[in-house]
């Protein structure tokens, strides 16, 4: 019975044709009365995975399915989308006036809900467990989907202390199924979601973490803004993208810098006026082509599906923080890029951040774990996607009919996703072992004669024989490793730095001006036991528009012909009129894919309407005569 009202739901209510992934498998084990961990990359479809549950239960009398989302400037957005669906819902927060909180929890408490969304610290109020309580007594508390549930543990990167109060739901409420979802969590994270949510018992459903539509690229880091600003204009021109920075002074900083470049950038940080960052928010999501420039404290579960490219201006903490972040490109399944600038620099602050955290030797060690996870991707000359997948313990393998190496049809199994920057333009390796000794026996040579230690800068002097002042100054011209390193480059030596500093052979003293210390794990490289590879320079890959989202899924319109485009651009002007009037983001009226089909199609009546993806029987009711009419001008 719930299978076939599932399926109706999908398409009378959100218009699709088909469920996407494992949502069926999900959706009707949840309207069955199933508990549930769900983990599924940004962009899977995760909310549909408890919004039509949520529909079903109340269709039988189930009654609201309560939604803990810690992401409450965003439930605006998220239930006026479901007003569009023509869904029961609402959203209870900080925002809200008394009157307005009032309604609705008046409107709760008889039922009439299907969707509440809360913020876990008001879920666990005294006053709000009572209301849930005499829901529950009366049989219309149907389901708890507990969002973002990753911030229940303190390995995620965005660890929520009231989460862990919400185990008091399961207690309180042991008949309720809960459905907990996340796109992000490792080994650690998951089983620490299991634990502190009591969930040990539900069904997981584990999907790929793959994101093939973004391709990932990683550069060394020279001119960062420069090499940023190239890219952007390369690859970019006026699309939707977020540029993520360690600190508020760089965010502003870049924020001022593309500005005076000619883009339309906003800042974002926890720093600025609530009012804002709230409005450059907004603005992000509801204008089109606008770069947002942010610390991590902008995006989790920013929906905006049309964000075509996130870049790192600096190394963010680890892999989850970074797949997490990239992740909010190309939601809506178009090609997009994840681009990260990473040099020696980063290395080290990295490194100075967790030495100096007041937190205990156990959990360092883990977050240096972590750091070094990303480094040797950073590092790494083969697939990035492959290392990425291997990190979320999956094995990445790709069947490759007729394009496979031996040239003939037969499909060969290829662990390379013909996606990323090193598989696109292989990198050439070169061992750098010797290199990475004289580097080491330098730093120890200098330290011995000095009796103190030296930075970076001063290492690559000696090693590459420079007569800098510090060098007469301490005498090291005379030291055996003056010199010794005369031919590499000071890009090679760096690399070396950043690979010793990576596998932990150097350490990096935050509290000394960052001197370079050799450590116990020196000593495998020096004997020769640990060796060192080498990227080499590529050649800059990008060339103008030929590469631009080459043999991807192009963005919505890129093939339509031309009436069809003049179409579109009706339509998306049509479209912006309506996203105004009802205060929303546009793709909450129609995603571009939609507009796109629709412009394609050019549909003449209703019933030719209804087909498109994306029109559920609410927004046919609403819009249709409009389009139409939009449509034949
Ligand atoms: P997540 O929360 O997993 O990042 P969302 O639930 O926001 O993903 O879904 C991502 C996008 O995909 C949304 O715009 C949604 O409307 C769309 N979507 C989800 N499921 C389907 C489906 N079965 N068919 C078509 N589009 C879908
Ligand atoms: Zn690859």
């Amino acid at each position: 019975m719930h299978i076939s009202l599932n399926q109706d739901i999908l398409q009378r209510v959100f218009g699709y044709d088909s469920y996407r992934g494992p949502q069926q498998n999900i959706v009707d084990h949840i309207s069955a009365g199933g508990d549930a961990l769900v983990l599924m990359p940004t962009g899977g479809g995760k909310s549909l995975c408890y919004q039509i549950p949520a529909l079903t239960r109340q269709q039988a009398g189930g009654g609201t399915t309560l939604v803990i989302s810690p992401l409450i400037a965003l439930m605006h957005d998220q239930v006026g989308a479901l007003h569009e669906l023509g869904v029961e819902a609402a959203f209870l927060n900080s925002s809200l006036d008394g009157e307005a909180a009032a309604a609705v929890e008046r409107r709760l408490l008889k039922g009439e809900l299907t969707l509440l969304y809360a913020a876990p610290e008001r879920v666990t109020t005294p006053r709000f467990l009572a209301q849930l309580d005499s829901l529950a007594e009366r049989g219309l508390l149907s389901l708890f989907a507990i969002d973002e549930a990753h911030c229940v543990s303190q390995w995620g990167h965005d660890f929520r202390p009231e989460y862990r109060a919400l185990t008091i739901l399961h207690e309180r409420f042991p008949g309720v199924p809960r459905i907990a979802l996340t796109a992000t969590a490792d080994a650690l994270t998951r089983e620490d979601i299991l634990e502190r949510l009591q969930l040990q018992g539900a069904r997981q459903f584990i999907s790929s973490f793959d994101r093939p539509n973004i391709r990932y690229t990683i550069v060394e880091k020279k001119d960062g803004l420069a090499q940023l600003l190239r890219f952007i204009e390369r690859e970019h021109p006026g699309d939707a993208g977020i540029v993520y920075c360690q600190t508020r002074k760089r965010v502003e900083d870049v924020a001022r810098a593309l500005c005076e470049a000619g883009l339309s950038a906003l800042p974002y940080h926890a720093g600025l006026e609530p009012a804002v960052r709230q409005d450059n928010q907004d603005r992000f999501l509801r204008e089109e082509g606008l770069v947002m420039v942010a610390t991590i404290a902008f995006g989790m579960g920013i929906d905006k599906p049309d964000v075509r490219f996130v870049a790192h201006l600096d190394m963010p903490k680890n892999i989850e923080g970074y797949y997490q972040e990239t992740g909010r490109a190309g939601r809506d399944g178009a090609a997009a890029n994840a681009w990260m600038a990473y040099g020696l620099q980063d290395v080290v602050n990295q490194r100075r951040m967790i030495d100096e955290s007041p937190a205990g030797e156990g959990f360092k060690q883990v977050m240096r774990g972590k750091l070094d996870a990303l480094l040797a991707l950073a590092e790494a000359t083969d697939c990035r996607r492959v290392r990425l997948l291997a990190y979320f313990g999956e094995t990445y393998v790709q069947t490759s009919g007729a394009e496979g190496p031996s040239g003939q049809n037969a499909p060969v199994l290829v662990a390379a996703c013909g996606n990323c920057d090193n598989c696109l333009h292989p990198p050439t390796v070169r061992d750098g072992t010797e290199l990475a000794r004289k580097l080491l026996s330098c730093i120890y040579r200098v330290q011995q004669a000095s009796g103190v230690s030296f930075g970076a800068g001063h290492i690559m002097d000696v090693l590459r024989g420079k007569a800098s002042d510090k060098v007469a100054a301490y005498g090291h011209a005379c030291l055996s490793t003056f010199g010794i390193a005369r031919d590499a480059s000071e890009s090679e030596l760096r690399a070396v730095l950043r690979q010793l500093i990576a596998i932990g052979a150097v350490a990096v003293d935050g509290q000394a001006f960052n001197t370079l210390q050799l450590t116990e794990g020196s000593r495998a490289v020096l004997r020769g036991e640990v060796g060192v590879q080498l990227r080499q320079a590529v050649a800059a890959p990008l060339s103008g528009k030929t590469r631009r989202r080459s043999a991807l899924p192009s963005v919505a319109a890129a093939n339509l012909d031309a009436d069809a485009q003049i179409r579109y651009i009706k339509l998306k002007a049509w479209r912006a009129e309506v996203a105004s009037q009802h205060n929303l983001p546009a793709y909450v009226i129609f995603h571009d894919a939609t507009l796109a089909a629709i412009a394609e199609r050019a549909p003449q009546n209703l019933e030719a309407l209804g087909g498109i993806s994306g029109l559920g029987a609410k927004k046919l009711q609403a819009y249709g005569a409009e389009v139409l009419r939009v449509v034949a001008c």
